[in-house]
C-alpha cells in the first residue's frame, strides 16, 4: 500500500500550513503563535478534545474512533525552532531576524495536523488517537514538561510514537531500529581556579592554562581506556576560555562540553570518570577545579514489539525494501522522557539531500510530506484497528 490516496489529496494543503509555520519561527516555551495555530487547526478539523497549556505551550488533540474500543495511542511532533538566522533565500523563508526552523519541527507539526485532519474526517478504528504538538525539544525539555503536566495518564496514553526528518536519507525511505537509538546528553562544565601571575615567572605561579590542557587530553582517554570498545560513547570539550594578555598566567580557566552515551550505565561511567579526571588533574597541579555536571536527555530507547510495528506500518507505505534498520545516532531527542514511561517506537523520514539539521541552509522536504503523514494515519489505523 502505497500513500494514502486523501492523504496525497492533503499535500498541497499541507504544504501550505508547513511554510507558513517556516516563516514564523518560535523558540523553546514561546511557541505560542505556533500552538495557537495548532490549536484553531484541530478545532477546525473536529477533534473531540483539543487542550492547550500542556507543558506551558504544548497542545493535544484527541480523536475518537467510530468503532468501540479502550485502546489510545499518541503521535508526538515538535514545534520549536533554532536560534540560527535563514540562509536559504526561500520565498517562505524566516520573517523572524535570527530564527529559523533548521530541524524540520516545521515539517513534523504540519504532518501530524494533516494527519489529524484525516483521522477526524475519517475515524476509520476502534479506540483514540491522541496526537501532541510539544513545544522546546531544542534543549527545553518539552516532552518532560508535557509528562509532568501529566499527559499520558490524563488521556489514557498506552503507547507513544515519534518521528524526525533525516537529511541523506532518501524521500520515501524510514530508517528505524529497536534498542538504543539515539544517545543519552549531559553537559560538562568545568571551573578551574590556579594561581596568576607574570609568564616570565611560572613557577611562582599554577598555571590554568597547562592544567587546562591536560584535562582536555585525559578526558579523551575515558572514552578509548575505560569504556568498553563495543559501547558507544562521546566526550567532547567544546568551550576553553582563558587568558587574555601573551604575559600574564590566567588565575582562571573555564571549559565546556558535552558527554554522551547509548546505555546507562556507560552514561553513569562518564559522569564518575568524568569527575575523577578532572579533579585527580586539577590537585596534581595544585588547581582547583570545580564541576558541574548535569544531566540531560536520557538514551532514546524504542521498545522491539512497537518498533517492529512501526516499520511494519512504514513498510506499507513505502515498501519494505526502503526501511532501514538505522544505526544508533549520538544525537538526543527528548522524546525518550516518553519512551521512559511508555513503549512505542522513534522513526527516521527520508528529507534526501538536504543540507543538514541545524545548518543555516536546511529546508525541510515537502516532497516527505505525503509520506509522513501516510506512515501517522496508517499506524493510527493498524494500532486501533480493533
Ligand atoms: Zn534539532
Ligand atoms: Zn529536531
Amino acid at each position: 500500500m502505497p500513500i494514502v490516496n486523501r492523504v496525497a489529496d492533503l499535500h498541497a494543503e499541507i504544504t501550505s500550513w508547513r511554510r507558513d509555520l517556516h516563516a514564523h519561527p518560535e523558540l523553546l516555551y514561546d511557541v505560542h503563535r505556533t500552538a495557537a495555530s495548532v490549536a484553531d487547526r484541530l478545532k477546525s478539523f473536529g477533534c473531540d478534545e483539543v487542550v492547550t497549556g500542556i507543558g506551558r505551550t504544548g497542545v493535544v488533540g484527541v480523536i475518537r474512533g467510530r468503532k468501540a474500543g479502550a485502546k489510545v495511542v499518541g503521535m508526538r511532533a515538535d514545534m520549536d525552532a533554532l536560534p540560527i538566522e535563514e540562509a536559504t533565500g526561500l520565498p517562505y523563508k524566516s520573517t523572524v531576524p535570527g530564527k529559523m526552523h533548521a530541524c524540520g519541527h516545521d515539517g513534523h507539526t504540519a504532518m501530524l495536523l494533516g494527519a489529524a485532519k484525516y483521522l477526524a474526517d475519517t475515524r476509520n478504528f476502534a479506540g483514540t488517537a491522541v496526537v501532541i504538538f510539544q513545544p522546546a525539544e531544542e534543549g527545553g525539555a518539552g516532552a518532560r514538561a508535557m509528562l509532568q503536566d501529566g499527559l499520558l495518564d490524563r488521556f489514557g496514553i498506552e503507547e507513544v510514537f515519534g518521528m524526525h526528518n533525516h537529511p541523506g536519507l532518501p524521500v520515501g525511505h524510514f530508517a528505524i531500529r529497536s534498542g538504543s537509538a539515539m544517545a543519552s546528553t549531559d553537559t560538562i562544565a568545568i571551573d578551574l581556579e590556579g594561581v596568576g601571575g607574570h609568564a616570565a615567572w611560572p613557577h611562582e605561579g599554577v598555571d590554568t592554562i597547562l592544567v587546562g590542557a591536560q584535562i582536555v587530553n585525559q578526558l579523551q582517554s575515558i572514552v578509548s581506556r575505560n569504556v568498553d570498545p563495543l559501547d558507544a560513547a562521546v566526550v567532547s570539550i567544546c568551550v576553553f576560555q582563558g587568558g587574555h594578555a601573551d604575559n600574564v598566567i590566567p588565575q582562571h580557566v573555564r571549559l565546556r562540553g558535552t558527554a554522551r552515551s547509548l546505555s546507562a550505565e556507560v552514561r553513569d561511567l562518564l559522569q564518575k570518570r568524568v569527575r575523577e579526571v578532572v579533579e585527580g588533574t586539577a590537585r596534581l597541579y595544585g588547581a582547583k577545579a570545580e564541576l558541574t555536571y548535569t544531566t540531560g536527555y536520557p538514551v532514546l530507547v524504542n521498545e522491539e514489539r512497537r518498533t517492529a510495528f512501526a516499520a511494519a506500518v512504514a513498510g506499507e507505505i513505502a515498501g519494505t525494501d526502503k526501511i532501514v534498520n538505522g544505526p544508533p545516532r549520538m544525537g538526543a531527542e527528548d522524546f525518550a522522557y516518553m519512551l521512559q514511561q511508555r513503549p512505542g517506537a522513534f522513526i527516521w523520514l527520508g528529507n534526501g539531500d538536504s543540507a543538514g539539521l541545524h545548518h543555516p541552509g536546511y529546508d525541510f522536504n515537502d516532497e516527505a510530506i505525503p509520506v509522513g503523514t501516510s506512515y501517522w494515519v496508517r499506524l493510527a489505523e493498524t494500532a486501533l484497528a480493533g
